[in-house]
Protein backbone atom coordinates (compact mmCIF):
# COMPACT_ATOMS: atom_id res chain seq x y z
CA UNK A 1 0.00 0.00 0.00
CA UNK A 2 1.24 3.40 -0.67
CA UNK A 3 1.06 5.94 2.10
CA UNK A 4 -0.23 9.23 1.75
CA UNK A 5 1.94 12.11 2.37
CA UNK A 6 -0.42 13.16 5.95
CA UNK A 7 -0.31 10.09 6.98
CA UNK A 8 3.56 9.90 7.09
CA UNK A 9 5.75 10.97 10.07
CA UNK A 10 7.08 14.74 8.84
CA UNK A 11 10.99 15.31 9.98
CA UNK A 12 9.62 19.14 10.60
CA UNK A 13 9.54 20.11 14.14
CA UNK A 14 8.10 23.69 14.18
CA UNK A 15 4.63 25.52 13.73
CA UNK A 16 6.53 27.82 10.94
CA UNK A 17 7.69 24.36 8.64
CA UNK A 18 6.86 24.45 4.88
CA UNK A 19 2.97 23.15 4.58
CA UNK A 20 1.89 20.01 2.91
CA UNK A 21 -0.38 22.44 1.07
CA UNK A 22 2.42 24.64 -0.29
CA UNK A 23 5.06 22.02 -1.04
CA UNK A 24 2.42 20.20 -3.15
CA UNK A 25 1.91 23.15 -5.19
CA UNK A 26 5.16 22.17 -6.92
CA UNK A 27 3.89 20.11 -10.19
CA UNK A 28 7.63 19.84 -11.05
CA UNK A 29 7.71 21.88 -14.55
CA UNK A 30 11.04 23.20 -13.96
CA UNK A 31 10.03 26.61 -15.47
CA UNK A 32 11.69 27.91 -12.00
CA UNK A 33 15.31 27.06 -13.16
CA UNK A 34 16.54 29.19 -15.38
CA UNK A 35 15.34 31.93 -13.21
CA UNK A 36 17.58 30.65 -9.88
CA UNK A 37 20.43 32.01 -10.05
CA UNK A 38 22.20 29.41 -7.91
CA UNK A 39 21.25 26.55 -10.58
CA UNK A 40 22.35 29.21 -13.20
CA UNK A 41 26.19 28.87 -12.03
CA UNK A 42 25.65 25.63 -10.85
CA UNK A 43 23.44 23.59 -13.43
CA UNK A 44 22.43 21.04 -10.31
CA UNK A 45 19.02 20.26 -9.67
CA UNK A 46 19.67 20.63 -5.78
CA UNK A 47 20.53 23.82 -5.92
CA UNK A 48 17.56 24.77 -7.83
CA UNK A 49 14.08 25.66 -6.12
CA UNK A 50 12.49 22.72 -7.85
CA UNK A 51 15.32 20.64 -5.99
CA UNK A 52 15.43 22.54 -2.65
CA UNK A 53 11.34 21.47 -2.66
CA UNK A 54 11.80 17.99 -3.11
CA UNK A 55 14.25 17.85 -0.63
CA UNK A 56 11.34 19.33 1.54
CA UNK A 57 8.76 16.66 0.60
CA UNK A 58 11.50 14.55 1.32
CA UNK A 59 11.78 15.24 4.98
CA UNK A 60 8.45 15.75 5.24
CA UNK A 61 7.67 12.00 4.20
CA UNK A 62 10.29 11.21 6.25
CA UNK A 63 12.87 9.50 3.52
CA UNK A 64 15.70 12.35 4.50
CA UNK A 65 16.54 13.64 7.85
CA UNK A 66 17.90 17.36 8.06
CA UNK A 67 21.28 16.75 7.65
CA UNK A 68 24.37 17.21 5.68
CA UNK A 69 22.19 15.92 2.31
CA UNK A 70 19.51 18.70 2.64
CA UNK A 71 21.57 21.70 4.62
CA UNK A 72 23.91 22.70 2.78
CA UNK A 73 21.27 23.22 -0.60
CA UNK A 74 18.76 25.13 1.35
CA UNK A 75 21.58 27.35 2.80
CA UNK A 76 22.22 27.68 -0.80
CA UNK A 77 19.45 29.39 -1.34
CA UNK A 78 19.73 33.16 -1.73
CA UNK A 79 16.12 33.71 -0.98
CA UNK A 80 15.72 36.32 -4.15
CA UNK A 81 12.11 34.66 -4.99
CA UNK A 82 12.65 35.15 -8.21
CA UNK A 83 11.64 31.60 -8.45
CA UNK A 84 8.04 32.87 -7.65
CA UNK A 85 7.95 35.07 -10.40
CA UNK A 86 8.25 32.54 -12.35
CA UNK A 87 6.18 29.58 -11.39
CA UNK A 88 3.04 28.82 -13.31
CA UNK A 89 1.60 26.98 -9.66
CA UNK A 90 2.26 30.17 -7.63
CA UNK A 91 4.43 28.16 -5.32
CA UNK A 92 5.09 30.31 -2.20
CA UNK A 93 8.66 29.97 -2.14
CA UNK A 94 9.99 32.55 0.02
CA UNK A 95 7.77 31.52 3.06
CA UNK A 96 8.95 27.63 2.49
CA UNK A 97 12.60 28.55 2.68
CA UNK A 98 11.93 30.85 5.45
CA UNK A 99 10.33 27.84 7.14
CA UNK A 100 13.19 25.35 6.46
CA UNK A 101 15.79 27.81 7.77
CA UNK A 102 13.87 27.78 11.02
CA UNK A 103 14.18 24.04 11.12
CA UNK A 104 17.94 24.33 10.67
CA UNK A 105 18.00 26.12 13.41
CA UNK A 106 16.11 23.74 15.13
CA UNK A 107 18.55 20.70 14.15
CA UNK A 108 21.83 21.83 13.89
CA UNK A 109 24.09 22.37 17.08
CA UNK A 110 26.54 25.46 15.43
CA UNK A 111 29.96 25.80 16.94
CA UNK A 112 30.20 28.52 19.82
CA UNK A 113 31.56 31.57 18.14
CA UNK A 114 28.68 31.32 15.58
CA UNK A 115 26.18 30.96 18.25
CA UNK A 116 27.44 33.78 19.84
CA UNK A 117 27.47 35.95 16.74
CA UNK A 118 24.13 35.19 15.82
CA UNK A 119 22.97 35.85 19.15
CA UNK A 120 24.36 39.75 19.11
CA UNK A 121 23.80 40.13 15.76
CA UNK A 122 20.37 39.01 16.04
CA UNK A 123 18.79 39.41 18.66
CA UNK A 124 21.13 42.44 20.50
CA UNK A 125 22.20 44.82 17.67
CA UNK A 126 19.53 44.46 14.99
CA UNK A 127 16.74 44.80 17.26
CA UNK A 128 18.39 48.18 19.06
CA UNK A 129 19.18 50.97 16.66
CA UNK A 130 21.30 52.86 19.66
CA UNK A 131 23.64 49.59 19.93
CA UNK A 132 23.57 49.89 16.28
CA UNK A 133 25.22 52.86 15.97
CA UNK A 134 27.58 52.34 18.50
CA UNK A 135 28.75 49.15 17.08
CA UNK A 136 29.03 51.26 13.56
CA UNK A 137 31.13 53.40 15.49
CA UNK A 138 33.83 51.08 16.76
CA UNK A 139 33.53 49.74 12.90
CA UNK A 140 34.50 53.18 12.12
CA UNK A 141 37.25 53.75 14.41
CA UNK A 142 38.47 50.51 13.89
CA UNK A 143 39.25 51.30 10.21
CA UNK A 144 40.23 55.14 10.92
CA UNK A 145 43.11 54.78 13.54
CA UNK A 146 45.18 51.92 11.29
CA UNK A 147 43.76 49.16 13.59
CA UNK A 148 42.59 47.23 11.09
CA UNK A 149 45.72 47.29 9.03
CA UNK A 150 47.41 46.25 12.12
CA UNK A 151 45.05 43.43 12.63
CA UNK A 152 45.53 42.29 9.33
CA UNK A 153 49.75 42.82 9.06
CA UNK A 154 49.86 40.76 12.41
CA UNK A 155 47.83 37.92 11.30
CA UNK A 156 45.52 38.88 14.34
CA UNK A 157 42.79 38.15 12.53
CA UNK A 158 43.89 34.64 11.86
CA UNK A 159 43.80 34.04 15.21
CA UNK A 160 40.30 34.60 15.47
CA UNK A 161 37.66 31.34 15.11
CA UNK A 162 35.73 31.62 11.54
CA UNK A 163 37.00 33.00 8.36
CA UNK A 164 37.19 36.43 10.38
CA UNK A 165 39.56 37.70 7.08
CA UNK A 166 36.78 37.44 4.87
CA UNK A 167 34.19 38.86 6.71
CA UNK A 168 36.72 41.82 7.43
CA UNK A 169 37.14 42.12 3.90
CA UNK A 170 32.79 42.45 3.29
CA UNK A 171 33.04 45.25 6.62
CA UNK A 172 32.19 48.44 5.35
CA UNK A 173 33.94 51.63 5.95
CA UNK A 174 30.72 53.75 6.83
CA UNK A 175 32.48 56.61 5.84
CA UNK A 176 29.06 58.75 5.58
CA UNK A 177 27.18 59.89 8.69
CA UNK A 178 24.44 57.70 9.78
CA UNK A 179 20.53 58.29 9.88
CA UNK A 180 19.14 58.29 13.11
CA UNK A 181 15.23 57.76 13.40
CA UNK A 182 14.27 60.93 16.16
CA UNK A 183 10.71 62.48 15.26
CA UNK A 184 12.52 64.93 12.77
CA UNK A 185 10.10 66.21 10.17
CA UNK A 186 10.59 67.92 6.25
CA UNK A 187 7.47 70.33 5.65
CA UNK A 188 7.03 71.62 2.32
CA UNK A 189 7.78 75.05 2.12
CA UNK A 190 4.71 76.01 0.24
CA UNK A 191 1.03 74.93 0.01
CA UNK A 192 -0.82 72.62 1.64
CA UNK A 193 1.13 69.51 1.55
CA UNK A 194 -0.46 66.48 -0.70
CA UNK A 195 -0.05 63.85 1.95
CA UNK A 196 1.78 62.80 4.99
CA UNK A 197 3.81 59.82 5.61
CA UNK A 198 6.24 58.35 8.03
CA UNK A 199 9.69 56.92 6.70
CA UNK A 200 11.34 53.73 8.22
CA UNK A 201 15.15 54.81 8.95
CA UNK A 202 15.92 51.11 8.86
CA UNK A 203 19.49 49.46 10.21
CA UNK A 204 22.04 48.61 7.84
CA UNK A 205 21.09 51.70 5.65
CA UNK A 206 20.71 54.36 8.21
CA UNK A 207 24.69 53.53 9.00
CA UNK A 208 26.16 52.48 5.45
CA UNK A 209 23.92 55.39 3.28
CA UNK A 210 22.53 58.17 5.78
CA UNK A 211 23.01 60.94 3.24
CA UNK A 212 20.66 58.79 0.92
CA UNK A 213 18.20 58.77 3.67
CA UNK A 214 18.31 62.85 4.39
CA UNK A 215 17.88 62.96 0.11
CA UNK A 216 14.70 60.32 0.27
CA UNK A 217 13.28 63.25 2.99
CA UNK A 218 14.39 66.25 0.42
CA UNK A 219 12.84 64.14 -2.68
CA UNK A 220 9.50 63.85 -0.76
CA UNK A 221 9.24 67.35 0.73
CA UNK A 222 10.02 68.71 -3.31
CA UNK A 223 7.06 66.67 -4.03
CA UNK A 224 4.81 68.46 -1.91
CA UNK A 225 4.80 65.43 0.82
CA UNK A 226 5.51 65.70 4.18
CA UNK A 227 7.74 63.27 6.13
CA UNK A 228 8.31 62.61 9.26
CA UNK A 229 10.54 59.68 10.84
CA UNK A 230 9.23 58.79 14.26
CA UNK A 231 11.26 58.08 16.97
CA UNK A 232 10.74 54.55 18.76
CA UNK A 233 11.02 52.54 15.80
CA UNK A 234 13.43 49.82 14.73
CA UNK A 235 15.03 47.37 12.44
CA UNK A 236 12.18 45.93 10.21
CA UNK A 237 13.22 42.20 11.04
CA UNK A 238 13.88 41.04 7.32
CA UNK A 239 17.88 39.87 8.41
CA UNK A 240 16.12 37.83 10.83
CA UNK A 241 13.53 36.44 8.80
CA UNK A 242 16.17 34.90 6.22
CA UNK A 243 18.04 33.42 8.84
CA UNK A 244 15.11 31.61 10.65
CA UNK A 245 14.88 33.49 13.82
CA UNK A 246 11.70 33.92 13.69
CA UNK A 247 11.04 35.28 17.66
CA UNK A 248 13.34 38.26 17.34
CA UNK A 249 11.80 39.24 14.08
CA UNK A 250 7.70 39.21 15.73
CA UNK A 251 9.27 41.18 17.98
CA UNK A 252 10.32 43.87 15.67
CA UNK A 253 7.71 43.29 13.37
CA UNK A 254 5.17 44.61 16.78
CA UNK A 255 7.61 47.71 17.59
CA UNK A 256 7.46 49.42 14.23
CA UNK A 257 3.62 48.00 13.96
CA UNK A 258 3.03 50.55 17.29
CA UNK A 259 5.37 53.34 16.24
CA UNK A 260 4.16 53.80 12.73
CA UNK A 261 0.38 53.09 13.51
CA UNK A 262 0.48 55.90 16.17
CA UNK A 263 2.12 58.29 13.77
CA UNK A 264 -1.36 59.58 12.24
CA UNK A 265 0.19 59.64 8.65
CA UNK A 266 -1.02 58.43 5.10
CA UNK A 267 1.65 55.79 4.33
CA UNK A 268 4.54 54.21 5.70
CA UNK A 269 7.81 54.83 3.05
CA UNK A 270 11.05 53.03 2.98
CA UNK A 271 13.86 53.48 0.70
CA UNK A 272 14.81 49.56 1.18
CA UNK A 273 13.80 46.99 -1.36
CA UNK A 274 14.28 44.03 1.28
CA UNK A 275 12.32 45.89 4.29
CA UNK A 276 9.38 46.82 2.27
CA UNK A 277 8.97 43.08 1.46
CA UNK A 278 9.81 42.13 5.00
CA UNK A 279 7.15 45.22 6.08
CA UNK A 280 4.27 44.22 3.56
CA UNK A 281 4.67 40.52 4.73
CA UNK A 282 3.94 41.27 8.46
CA UNK A 283 0.44 40.07 8.63
CA UNK A 284 2.14 36.58 7.37
CA UNK A 285 4.80 36.65 9.89
CA UNK A 286 2.56 37.84 12.57
CA UNK A 287 -0.26 35.41 11.25
CA UNK A 288 -0.25 33.45 14.90
CA UNK A 289 -0.52 36.50 16.94
CA UNK A 290 -4.32 37.24 16.76
CA UNK A 291 -3.70 40.61 18.89
CA UNK A 292 -1.80 42.07 16.09
CA UNK A 293 -2.85 40.49 13.14
CA UNK A 294 -5.24 43.06 12.56
CA UNK A 295 -2.91 45.20 12.99
CA UNK A 296 -0.20 44.12 10.53
CA UNK A 297 -2.81 44.02 7.93
CA UNK A 298 -3.19 47.96 8.15
CA UNK A 299 0.27 48.77 8.28
CA UNK A 300 0.91 46.01 5.63
CA UNK A 301 -1.28 48.35 3.35
CA UNK A 302 0.16 51.66 4.30
CA UNK A 303 3.81 50.55 3.13
CA UNK A 304 5.09 51.65 -0.03
CA UNK A 305 8.36 51.27 -1.44
CA UNK A 306 9.53 55.07 -2.29
CA UNK A 307 10.15 54.11 -5.84
CA UNK A 308 6.04 52.94 -6.18
CA UNK A 309 4.99 56.03 -4.28
CA UNK A 310 6.46 58.82 -6.26
CA UNK A 311 5.25 57.07 -8.88
CA UNK A 312 1.48 56.58 -7.34
CA UNK A 313 1.54 60.18 -6.00
CA UNK A 314 2.85 62.19 -9.44
CA UNK A 315 6.56 63.02 -9.68
CA UNK A 316 7.09 66.29 -10.37
CA UNK A 317 9.78 65.94 -12.92
CA UNK A 318 13.65 67.53 -12.21
CA UNK A 319 14.31 70.33 -14.02
CA UNK A 320 17.69 70.37 -13.34
CA UNK A 321 19.71 67.85 -15.66
CA UNK A 322 22.57 64.87 -15.01
CA UNK A 323 24.38 64.04 -18.53
CA UNK A 324 25.08 60.74 -17.13
CA UNK A 325 24.73 57.16 -18.79
CA UNK A 326 22.81 55.04 -16.53
CA UNK A 327 22.06 51.55 -16.11
CA UNK A 328 19.51 50.24 -13.46
CA UNK A 329 20.05 47.13 -10.90
CA UNK A 330 16.62 45.28 -10.28
CA UNK A 331 16.77 44.31 -6.75
CA UNK A 332 15.35 41.30 -6.20
CA UNK A 333 13.04 42.03 -3.27
CA UNK A 334 11.56 45.21 -5.41
CA UNK A 335 11.61 42.89 -8.69
CA UNK A 336 10.33 39.74 -7.08
CA UNK A 337 8.52 40.06 -4.18
CA UNK A 338 7.25 43.91 -4.54
CA UNK A 339 6.87 43.59 -8.57
CA UNK A 340 8.54 46.57 -9.26
CA UNK A 341 10.54 47.32 -12.08
CA UNK A 342 9.16 49.96 -14.10
CA UNK A 343 8.67 52.52 -11.43
CA UNK A 344 12.28 53.04 -10.36
CA UNK A 345 13.08 53.49 -14.22
CA UNK A 346 10.05 56.10 -15.59
CA UNK A 347 12.08 58.20 -12.13
CA UNK A 348 15.52 57.54 -13.98
CA UNK A 349 13.94 58.81 -17.30
CA UNK A 350 12.09 61.54 -15.76
CA UNK A 351 15.67 63.19 -15.36
CA UNK A 352 16.47 65.62 -18.08
CA UNK A 353 19.65 64.46 -19.85
CA UNK A 354 19.95 60.95 -18.21
CA UNK A 355 20.10 58.37 -20.56
CA UNK A 356 19.21 54.61 -19.40
CA UNK A 357 21.08 52.47 -20.50
CA UNK A 358 19.49 48.26 -20.13
CA UNK A 359 21.76 45.87 -18.64
CA UNK A 360 22.21 42.56 -19.59
CA UNK A 361 20.41 40.63 -17.08
CA UNK A 362 18.94 42.86 -14.60
CA UNK A 363 17.06 41.00 -12.59
CA UNK A 364 19.67 38.31 -11.78
CA UNK A 365 20.74 38.64 -7.77
CA UNK A 366 23.67 40.23 -7.48
CA UNK A 367 24.46 37.99 -4.99
CA UNK A 368 24.13 40.26 -1.95
CA UNK A 369 21.09 38.37 0.04
CA UNK A 370 21.05 40.38 3.31
CA UNK A 371 23.69 38.14 5.24
CA UNK A 372 24.01 35.82 2.38
CA UNK A 373 27.29 37.03 1.08
CA UNK A 374 28.81 36.62 4.40
CA UNK A 375 27.04 33.37 5.02
CA UNK A 376 27.92 31.97 1.36
CA UNK A 377 31.00 34.02 0.04
CA UNK A 378 32.19 31.82 -2.80
CA UNK A 379 28.61 31.15 -4.25
CA UNK A 380 27.92 35.33 -3.70
CA UNK A 381 31.40 36.01 -5.23
CA UNK A 382 29.91 34.25 -8.48
CA UNK A 383 26.78 36.18 -8.45
CA UNK A 384 28.98 39.73 -7.79
CA UNK A 385 31.34 38.90 -10.47
CA UNK A 386 28.64 38.14 -13.17
CA UNK A 387 26.51 41.56 -12.27
CA UNK A 388 29.83 43.39 -12.51
CA UNK A 389 30.58 41.94 -15.59
CA UNK A 390 27.50 43.19 -16.85
CA UNK A 391 27.25 46.18 -15.46
CA UNK A 392 30.65 47.19 -17.19
CA UNK A 393 29.74 46.08 -20.46
CA UNK A 394 26.65 48.26 -20.31
CA UNK A 395 28.92 51.40 -21.04
CA UNK A 396 27.59 52.95 -17.74
CA UNK A 397 28.50 55.58 -16.07
CA UNK A 398 26.11 54.95 -12.83
CA UNK A 399 24.93 51.82 -12.00
CA UNK A 400 21.36 52.01 -9.85
CA UNK A 401 19.45 50.55 -7.25
CA UNK A 402 17.00 50.66 -4.51
CA UNK A 403 18.75 48.17 -2.29
CA UNK A 404 21.51 48.81 0.25
CA UNK A 405 22.78 45.29 -0.03
CA UNK A 406 22.89 45.53 -3.50
CA UNK A 407 24.84 48.99 -3.69
CA UNK A 408 27.17 47.38 -1.08
CA UNK A 409 27.87 44.10 -2.86
CA UNK A 410 28.13 46.08 -6.23
CA UNK A 411 30.64 48.60 -4.58
CA UNK A 412 32.62 45.73 -3.28
CA UNK A 413 32.64 44.05 -6.77
CA UNK A 414 33.31 47.65 -8.94
CA UNK A 415 36.26 48.39 -6.12
CA UNK A 416 37.79 44.76 -6.85
CA UNK A 417 37.75 45.50 -10.99
CA UNK A 418 39.20 48.85 -10.56
CA UNK A 419 36.10 50.43 -12.30
CA UNK A 420 35.17 54.21 -11.95
CA UNK A 421 31.35 53.02 -12.26
CA UNK A 422 29.71 54.67 -9.57
CA UNK A 423 26.66 52.74 -7.42
CA UNK A 424 24.21 55.30 -6.17
CA UNK A 425 20.46 55.02 -5.29
CA UNK A 426 17.95 56.19 -7.43
CA UNK A 427 16.39 58.86 -5.30
CA UNK A 428 20.14 59.91 -4.78
CA UNK A 429 19.96 60.80 -8.70
CA UNK A 430 16.56 62.26 -8.12
CA UNK A 431 17.70 64.63 -5.03
CA UNK A 432 20.97 65.82 -7.18
CA UNK A 433 18.48 66.44 -10.21
CA UNK A 434 16.16 68.84 -8.10
CA UNK A 435 19.43 70.11 -6.38
CA UNK A 436 20.41 71.71 -9.54
CA UNK A 437 17.15 73.37 -9.96
CA UNK A 438 18.01 76.54 -8.16
CA UNK A 439 21.41 76.65 -9.50
CA UNK A 440 20.26 76.60 -13.64
S1 LIG B 1 14.88 31.99 -3.87
FE1 LIG B 1 16.35 32.48 -5.52
S2 LIG B 1 18.17 31.21 -5.03
FE2 LIG B 1 16.46 30.38 -3.82
S3 LIG B 1 15.60 28.75 -5.10
FE3 LIG B 1 14.39 30.61 -5.57
S4 LIG B 1 15.43 31.53 -7.34
FE4 LIG B 1 16.86 30.03 -6.44
S1 LIG C 1 8.07 26.54 -11.53
FE1 LIG C 1 6.88 26.22 -9.65
S2 LIG C 1 5.73 24.35 -10.03
FE2 LIG C 1 7.32 24.39 -11.59
S3 LIG C 1 9.05 23.26 -10.65
FE3 LIG C 1 9.37 25.40 -10.13
S4 LIG C 1 8.41 25.64 -8.12
FE4 LIG C 1 7.62 23.72 -8.98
Amino acid sequence: MIESPSSMKSGFKSPFAPTEADMYKCVHCGFCLNACPTYLETGLEAESPRGRIALMKAVHEGRLEIGPQVIPHWELCIQCRACEVACPSNVPYGRMMEGARVEINLTVKRPLYVRFARYVGFKWLLPRPKLLRLFGNLIKLYHRTGLRKVARATKLIDVLPGDQRMLDDYLPALKTPFFAAKNQTATPVTGQPRARVALLAGCVMALTNGPTMEATMRVLKRNGVEVIVPAGQGCCGALNVHAGERDSAQDMARRNIDIFLNADVDAVITASGGCGTQMKEYAELLADDSEYTEKAEQFAGMTKDIHEYLVDLGVDPPRGELDLQVTYQDACHLNNTQRISTQPRELLTSIPGLNLLEMKEPAVCCGAGGVFSVMQPEMSGFLRDRKISNVVSSGCDVVASGNPGCVMQMENGLRNADSDIQVKYVVDLLDEAYSKETIS
